[in-house]
Order: C-alpha cells, then sequence, then structure tokens
C-alpha cells in the first residue's frame, strides 16, 4: 500500500472538523442552514490555516441534498461526486498560474450555463491576489451581477493587494493563525488513528515548530514519521528530523551571554553547526527563549503564555529573575537584526558570531544610557501617580498630537477613571485587546512589538512609534507586508479594520508620549 501524505489522508469533510476557526464556520454554517448563502465570498489568512479546505466543505455543503446541521451529508450522490472531484460543480483556480484576462473570460463563459445537477456552479479561486489587474476588471463585473446559481470563494494570504472594488463585493473571513494547543491536539488525534507512538513533548515541538499552520504540522509530522518509521515518535528524534536545538543549549547560551562568555558562545556555535543544526533557525529560537523570559519576568504565572514545559519553568524563571527586562529587549533586538541580515548571507555563521560577541561586550556607553532610561521611566511613573501633566519642549513638532496624550493624565487621581475623549473607541478595542493581538502575531512580530509605542494621531489614527528605523522598517518591509498581517489580526479580533501607521522618532520626543497599554486596560473596554 502506498503512503498518503497525513495532510490529504485527513483532510477534514465537514465543517466540525475544521480546527481553530470556530468563528468562521459558525457562521457559514448558519448561512446554509438559513438559506443565506453569499455569491462572492473572501478567505484571508496566512498558509496552512484551512482557507481552501473551508472552501471545499462549502461547495459540498451548499451542493448537498440534505445537509446536517449545515454541513455536507458526505453520502447523498453529490457530495461524493464532489469529494471524488468528478463533478463539474466545483472548479478550483489557482490564479498563481492562471492570471491573465483569458483565464477569467474563461470563466465568465461558463458561468452563463445553470449547472446540470446540483444547486450551485461554485468557483474557488486560491491565491486570488496574483490576477493581473485586468483580471480582476473582467472578475468585478461578473461579481457585480452574479447569475443565482455561482458562488466565488477568493482565497489569499494577501488581502491588501486585492483591489477595494473585489473587496467591497465579497463577504470577507479572516483565518487566524492556529494555536500550539490545537495543533498538538490534532497533531494527537491524528497519530492514534496511525497507531503510531508519539511523546506528548514531541508533538508540541511540531506544533509549536508549525507556527500557526496546522498544514505545515502534518507535513512536519509526516516527516518524522518517515524517518523513524515503526518506531516511538520522541522528542529527540523530531529535533533531529527538524535540524532543531534542545531548550537546554538555549539556557547554556543564555548563561554564557549573561556571564559576558564570548568564548563559551562561539563554542556552543561551533557544537551546534557540527551538530549539523540551521543557525537561523538557533537564532530566532534563542529570540524565542529570550522572549519566553522576557513573559515569565513581566507576569507571576507566565508559564501558559510562554508555552513552558513544568521542569522547565523553574529553570527560566530564575534566570529571569536574574536579568533585567531592558537587557533581555536589547537581546532580542540585536539577535532579530541579525536575523534578518544573516538571511541573504553566505556568511551565516561569521555575521553570528560578531553579534554574539556584541552581546557579551559590555559597553559602558550603553550601560550609562540605560541607567539614564530607568531613572526617565521613574520619573514618569512618579509624575504619572501624581497627576501631574508632563511638559514638552515648546519647539515640538509633535506638540499638537501630544495634546491628546496628555489629556490622558490631567484627571485628578481620586476621579473614577475615565477614558480620555480623545481616543476613538476603535482603538480603545485595540488597546484592550493587545495581549491577545500579540498572541497571535509571530514570533519576530512580538518582538519588534515590544519596541512600539502605541499612541493616537491627530486624524485619531492608530500609531505604532519607534526610536529605530530598523523596528519600524519591519512592518515597512515588502510592501507594508507585516504591518499588513498585523492590521488583519486586529480586525479578526475587534471585528473592525482600523487605520494603522508606523512612525520613527528620537529617543527624545519618544519619551514625551505614552503608551495606551498604560491608561487603558482590558477593564475598561466594552467588549463586544
Ligand atoms: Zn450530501
Amino acid at each position: 500500500m502506498s503512503y498518503m501524505a497525513l495532510y490529504r489522508k485527513f483532510r477534514p469533510n465537514g465543517f466540525d472538523d475544521v480546527k481553530g476557526q470556530e468563528h468562521i464556520v459558525t457562521t457559514l454554517k448558519n448561512e446554509i442552514r438559513t438559506g443565506r448563502i453569499g455569491h462572492a465570498y473572501l478567505f484571508c489568512g496566512t498558509r496552512g490555516t484551512g482557507k481552501t479546505s473551508v472552501a471545499k466543505i462549502l461547495a459540498k455543503a451548499v451542493n448537498c441534498e440534505q445537509p446536517v446541521n449545515g454541513s455536507p451529508c458526505n453520502e447523498c450522490q453529490m457530495c461524493q461526486k464532489i469529494s471524488s472531484q468528478t463533478s463539474m460543480n466545483v472548479v478550483e483556480i489557482d490564479a498563481a498560474s492562471n492570471n491573465g484576462v483569458a483565464n477569467i473570460r474563461d470563466i465568465i463563459d461558463e458561468v452563463q450555463y445553470s449547472p446540470t445537477e446540483g444547486k450551485y456552479r461554485v468557483y474557488i479561486i486560491d491565491e486570488v491576489h496574483m490576477l493581473s489587474s485586468g483580471a480582476f476588471n473582467a472578475l468585478l463585473k461578473t461579481l457585480e451581477e452574479p447569475p443565482s446559481y455561482v458562488i466565488f470563494i477568493l482565497a489569499t494570504t494577501e488581502a491588501h493587494k486585492i483591489p477595494i472594488t473585489i473587496l467591497s463585493r465579497c463577504q470577507r473571513y479572516d483565518f487566524k493563525r492556529i494555536s500550539i494547543d490545537i495543533i498538538a491536539e490534532r497533531l494527537r488525534e491524528l497519530v492514534d488513528k496511525e497507531q503510531t507512538e508519539a511523546e506528548e513533548k514531541a508533538l508540541r515541538y511540531i506544533a509549536k515548530t508549525a507556527d500557526g499552520s496546522l498544514r505545515d504540522a502534518l507535513s512536519l509530522l509526516d516527516r518524522c514519521i518517515a524517518f523513524y518509521i515503526d518506531q516511538k515518535l520522541t522528542y529527540d528524534n523530531v529535533l533531529d528530523v527538524l535540524a532543531a536545538v534542545d531548550t537546554e543549549v538555549y539556557s547554556r547560551m543564555f548563561e554564557y551571554v549573561a556571564a559576558a562568555n564570548a568564548i563559551g558562545c562561539i563554542s556552543l556555535i561551533d557544537e551546534m553547526m557540527a551538530a549539523g543544526r540551521d543557525i537561523s533557525r538557533f537564532i530566532s529560537e534563542f529570540i524565542w527563549y529570550l522572549r519566553n523570559l522576557l513573559i515569565i519576568g513581566a507576569s507571576a504565572e507566565g508559564s501558559d503564555m510562554a508555552d513552558i514545559s513544568s521542569e522547565q519553568f523553574p529553570v527560566m524563571q530564575e534566570q529571569a529573575k536574574r536579568v533585567d527586562a531592558d537587557i533581555l529587549i536589547r537581546y532580542i533586538h540585536i539577535l532579530s537584526e541579525l536575523l534578518n541580515r544573516i538571511r541573504y548571507s553566505a556568511q551565516k555563521r561569521v555575521l553570528a558570531e560578531v553579534d554574539f560577541i556584541k552581546l557579551c561586550r559590555p559597553q559602558m556607553d550603553e550601560v550609562q544610557d540605560l541607567s539614564t532610561i530607568i531613572s526617565r521611566i521613574n520619573m514618569l511613573e512618579q509624575k504619572l501617580e501624581e497627576g501631574i501633566a508632563i511638559n514638552s519642549d515648546a519647539n515640538s513638532k509633535l506638540e499638537e498630537s501630544e495634546t491628546a496624550q496628555r489629556n490622558v493624565f490631567s484627571k485628578n487621581d481620586d476621579t473614577p477613571k475615565i477614558l480620555p475623549k480623545a481616543v476613538p473607541e476603535d482603538i480603545k478595542a485595540v488597546i484592550g485587546n493587545w495581549q491577545k493581538i500579540l498572541n497571535q502575531c509571530d514570533r519576530v512580530e512580538q518582538t519588534m512589538l515590544f519596541n512600539a509605542k502605541k499612541v493616537v494621531s491627530d486624524d485619531g489614527d492608530l500609531i505604532l512609534q519607534f526610536t529605530d528605523s530598523v523596528d519600524e522598517g519591519y512592518f515597512r518591509q515588502d510592501d507594508n507586508k507585516q504591518l499588513e498581517a498585523l492590521k488583519s489580526v486586529i480586525s479578526n479580533m475587534i471585528g473592525k479594520d482600523v487605520s494603522i501607521k508606523t512612525r520613527t522618532i528620537s529617543y527624545e520626543e519618544n519619551e514625551k508620549f505614552v503608551d495606551l497599554s498604560q491608561v487603558i486596560h482590558f477593564e475598561d473596554v466594552e467588549y463586544k
């Protein structure tokens, strides 16, 4: 019997098999149950989050002869034909390779004829952002007046590249990254079905590595199982197959850095390279380790958010106690920047070694700088407690926007906390959900956001304010790719699109602003 990849073998058949997208699944099931089916859907989200799977289930459900509670029955003739891909009613198009006007015209010609069987003809256009502008125009005409028996499902990883005219005609659904817990749970189900033994820790590691994509998790699991066929899947095996490194190594690396032991760092890098580990991966995971230390240091019960095993937690807790948050942020900063640089470099190892030496080298000017920062923060906090407005330079360019910020502090301590009028409701909702939003961002993005101050502009826009253009550049690179990703997480979370800008200003100027998180808390925000 030939081996079938897990993600093919265990494609979800019904809405209830779809993991981690309950908000979308519930809405779609309700639409089908009540017969209020749309004609154009837009499915957005990162890869491997279930967009095409849900599209196929939806295509089946609308054609199913006896849908069960909004899901396809998978037994009737239509369901079976669609499952075996022999029905003319479901057409899948990959816009990456069929992006021209002619491809869309073919569809439009076909659309004239009503289906000979079933109720709906469903066109699933994957990677729709790849269509040429001519193709989008051609598609637009059909989207404006679609025949009653036609449904378009457009899927994309890059919604911001889709013309607004198309967007406005679609029901938009944003697919979330899937949490480590949900992915690990799904992996457990599958290995049980496959009767493969696997350690919990091994599955969790795969889930974490997949970074929100269930499909990636399944193909990683495939690789591991194929490598150790008919054996129990252990944590060590998984590390080997994925060329990854055990947490204990990161713990050692942290100790070397903290002790300013450059030789230790270099020899550990040497050890990793000799074992065939990938240096970029090593650095990105070490950043994750530092980020976890930062979280543990910041809260008493950080282990949930930090996704750390119970045996590892006390070690990290002790490490977190020994190091200042500012210093951790400095490490994360240097390493994130390193990660960007080595991506395209042939000298990965040398660059890495240089930066680890940089981490170890105690710099007097930096130390002084740090203490200045800390004393400034202390001063600011004291003023906050006293409810005194913060002074600014008279000739400050940012004078006006500061007014909005300062309003926050002009309240007397005894009065009940009133949210400043200057902060629009949408932004309050964003700030109130900030931690949840962070949880859905990828690692590097989280790190970068640690360095951002959230403030409100004069026009009532949310601004991410940086003091280092490298941080801002991260969100601006590749046509604002990361900024758009963040916006999509936010609109998912609060159900609205929020305009976000970024800017880099001097450290001095930045000091005058107070991060909105300090004045708006979750309890203050009315939850929808
Ligand atoms: Zn059916």
